[in-house]
């Protein structure tokens, strides 16, 4: 997990960034609303990558002055005057145990409240960029929940719009607790399908089979159903792993990658090599 203090955060400049518009990526029949917001700055000193995260300071409550939360880039495009760069946004609400009252968590909320024009203070980058590697032969492999699935639609229109194409094998895993919160498959951001027919490219959706429960989404299912594939690419030489989600997802990944191994042991070994060979990229929180 990232953890903070040990981001690799090299910049602590309070950057400003413009809002340019903000989409609702999820469908409006859907109880989780997830907004899609592309923001201008013109601060060149910005050296944001997907993958990597930005540090949003929300105006505080209760006598804060800031409220800082961090937000994965889903997509960063330097242009001649900056920075153009999407943040994918869950709106969070949470109940109180105390006394069971609903509370709007204060980032999400300020964020996806925001009317273009208006401006976001921030810091960063936060973390480690999801890289590409140079040989375009390697294959990625990409699991990602909720809102995590957002750097991996930058991720793979990097490689087939502005890299030109792939030639190793991309395969994306993505999830949610429903269909409906399954995040650009809906009718006005279908933006994953323009890849499918990219004859590298997959994409495996899963979702929750008790959504009510909050149960893990069936991330398991998908990867072992493709056990033989999967396997082949996290131990072909030049692959790299990229996951990105909510924390809880990892254990899920971990018990499915055991299997597809055929020992928990195995998979730790494949998992921390890897690692040690920086083929692994994790964002989780
Ligand atoms: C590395 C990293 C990357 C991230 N990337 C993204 C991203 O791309 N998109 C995204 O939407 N989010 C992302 N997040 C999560 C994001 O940083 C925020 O945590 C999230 O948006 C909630 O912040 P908030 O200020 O709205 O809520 P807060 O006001 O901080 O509340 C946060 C949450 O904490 C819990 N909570 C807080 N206080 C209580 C309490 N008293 N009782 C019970 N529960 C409580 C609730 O679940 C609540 O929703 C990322 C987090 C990390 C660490």
């Amino acid at each position: 997990m990232l953890e903070l203090g040990k981001t690799g955060e090299t910049n602590s400049k309070i950057f400003s960034a413009t809002l340019l518009g903000s989409d609702r990526i999820t469908p409006e029949s859907s109880r989780e609303e997830v907004r899609q917001l592309l923001f201008s700055t013109d601060d060149l000193d910005f050296a944001g990558m997907v993958g990597s995260c930005i540090r949003v300071h929300a105006p505080g409550q209760y006598g804060n002055r800031y409220h800082t939360r961090l937000y994965s880039l889903a997509e960063h495009d330097e242009v001649a005057s900056g920075a153009k760069f999407a943040l994918c946004v869950r709106r969070c609400s949470y109940i109180d145990d105390f006394n069971g009252e609903e509370y709007e968590g204060v980032a999400s909320n300020y964020l996806c409240n925001l009317k273009p024009g208006s401006s976001i203070a921030f810091s960063g980058p936060v973390g480690y960029p999801f890289v590409v590697p140079d040989n375009p032969n390697a294959d990625l492999l990409m699991i990602g929940m909720g809102t995590g699935v957002a750097p991996f639609r930058g991720l793979v229109r990097e490689i087939y719009e502005k890299l030109g194409g792939w030639k190793g094998r991309v395969r994306l895993f993505h999830g949610a607790r429903t269909g409906l919160e399954l995040l650009y498959l809906n009718d006005a951001n279908d933006d994953l399908a323009s890849y499918f027919d990219e004859p590298t490219f997959k994409a495996f959706q899963a979702v929750s089979p008790r959504p009510a429960l909050n149960m893990p989404i069936a991330l398991d299912k998908a990867l072992e159903q493709n056990a033989a594939e999967v396997w082949e690419i996290v131990s072909s030489p030049d692959s790299r792993v990229f996951v990105a989600g909510m924390a809880q997802m990892i254990e899920t990944i971990d018990k499915a990658m055991a299997n597809i191994a055929g020992s928990a042991q195995g998979w730790i070994a494949k998992r921390k090599e890897l690692v040690a060979a920086n083929r692994w990229f994790e964002v989780l929180y």
